[in-house]
């Protein structure tokens, strides 16, 4: 059997406290008129990236309102998560010609034939996550349940061979849901294609309240001097992520600013081979500056860690070439932290009106913004406090659990 991640039951009633009670009362409603739905969500890390963050609160809190809802997660090879990372990029628009040869196509088939005959049938709703799981519904002729694909990344222009290779498995899926209309991929035949953007959880240990004394501490004990201003990224070591961009941002913002210090917190995650080497790069730059410290779940930064950096920097970089979404954007908006970010994806929705002046397109520009934010703090502080309302009003868990269960409603209604 797969692996089913542990986890408890939330509580919707403390969401009250800040988000919009119209919200709350659909989420309980539909959670009624659903009750005691088998909802199984499938993906390829339980940990590290974005996916695996949403489910953690996700998953739980569908419990509160009555759906059983489970996590699985499939297997692989190092060979067939090469495989996929190169679907991954692909789906965002890279070359991969891989695609076209057979015996890549046999590796991620039977992966995905071996993790279908595992697979715990007994759901209603299956929700399957990004490109690596993707042929499970194939795999899964003689099942009853509705099966809905969530693609987390900016599909909008994939590779054509690739595409070619992956739409047929869509199109067996009930359903496909994408962040906004753009990511819509081209030629898409589905009864339904559904948009929802994902949502951070206030309340995780990755979001929750931490006193910012209790923030600066925690940076110092990694080394950071809590007298000098710094500015972090925090992302997978992803080349789309674009860290080298953000070290030279951080360089040129350095000469005017020489007591900058830059963190890059980054992570590991079971799908993505390619890590290491962007690691290695990124160190390679590290090692001939002290004030640029590279950090990992490996090393012991994990979600209080991240938390305190979001909160106690004075800037939050996320200089993405490509994007799905970015919650380390609303992560660190909803901590009241402004944000300089690539004009790409998923983030121009949480950086609407002033916030979107500090979207960027270059390096220079990165960097021009940052001595700019560091130089005007008033500017900085309302900014984050823009920053909070947009991520409060749009960009919360419960929001996009009502999403979810009304596409949900409208597939079991059938
Ligand atoms: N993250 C983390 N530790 C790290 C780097 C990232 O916990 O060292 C988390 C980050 O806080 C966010 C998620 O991983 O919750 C990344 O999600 P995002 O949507 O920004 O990017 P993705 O990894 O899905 O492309």
């Amino acid at each position: 059997m797969l692996h089913k991640v542990s986890l408890g039951t939330g509580n919707i009633d403390k969401y009250r406290l800040i988000q919009n009670r119209e919200v709350i009362d659909e989420v309980v409603n539909l959670g009624e008129e659903l009750k005691g739905l088998r909802l199984c969500h499938i993906n390829s890390t339980p940990f590290g990236g974005g996916v695996a963050e949403l489910l953690i609160s996700y998953i739980p809190l569908l419990r509160a309102v009555g759906i059983e809802a489970d996590w699985q997660i499939i297997r692989g090879d190092r060979r067939f998560f090469t495989i996929t990372k190169g679907l991954h990029n692909a789906l965002q628009g890279a070359v991969y010609e891989e695609s076209r040869n057979v015996k890549t196509q046999r590796v991620y088939q039977s992966n995905n034939e071996t993790n279908a005959r595992e697979l715990d049938p007994n759901y209603d709703v299956f929700i399957v996550n990004d490109p690596q799981p993707a042929a499970l519904r194939h795999y899964s002729p003689d099942s009853k349940a509705k099966w809905i694909w969530r693609c987390h990344v900016d599909s909008s222009e994939p590779d054509d061979v690739t595409w070619r290779f992956l739409r047929p498995y869509i199109e067996e899926y009930d359903a496909a849901v994408f962040t906004t209309e753009d990511f819509i991929p081209p030629n898409l035949h589905l009864a339904k294609i559904a948009t929802m953007a994902p949502a951070i959880d206030p309340f995780s240990s990755k979001n929750m309240f931490i006193k910012r004394y209790v923030c600066r501490e925690l940076l110092e004990n990694l080394g950071i001097d809590r007298h000098r201003p710094l500015i972090t990224q925090v992302s997978r070591f992803d080349r789309w992520k674009d860290p080298s961009g953000t070290i030279s941002a951080y360089r040129l913002a350095k000469a005017k600013i020489p007591e900058l210090q830059l963190a890059l917190v980054g992570s590991f995650v079971i799908d993505d081979p390619e890590a290491w080497d962007i690691y290695a790069a990124i160190n390679e730059e590290a090692i001939r500056d002290d004030d640029i410290f590279v950090f990992s779940n490996l090393t012991g930064v994990g979600n209080m860690e991240v938390n305190a950096f979001q909160r106690a920097s004075d800037l939050i970089i996320q200089k993405s070439l490509k994007e799905g979404f970015g919650l380390v954007v609303a992560e660190a908006l909803w901590k009241g932290t402004p944000v300089i970010a690539g004009n790409t994806g998923g983030i121009p929705l949480q950086m609407p009106g002033d916030l979107s002046n500090y979207l960027v397109d270059s390096v220079e520009e990165c960097a021009k913004n940052i001595v700019y934010l560091l130089k005007n703090p008033a500017i900085s502080k309302s900014l984050g406090e823009k920053g909070k309302e947009i991520i409060t009003e749009n960009f919360l868990l419960p929001r996009l659990i009502r999403d979810e269960l009304t596409l949900i409603k409208s597939l079991v209604a059938k």
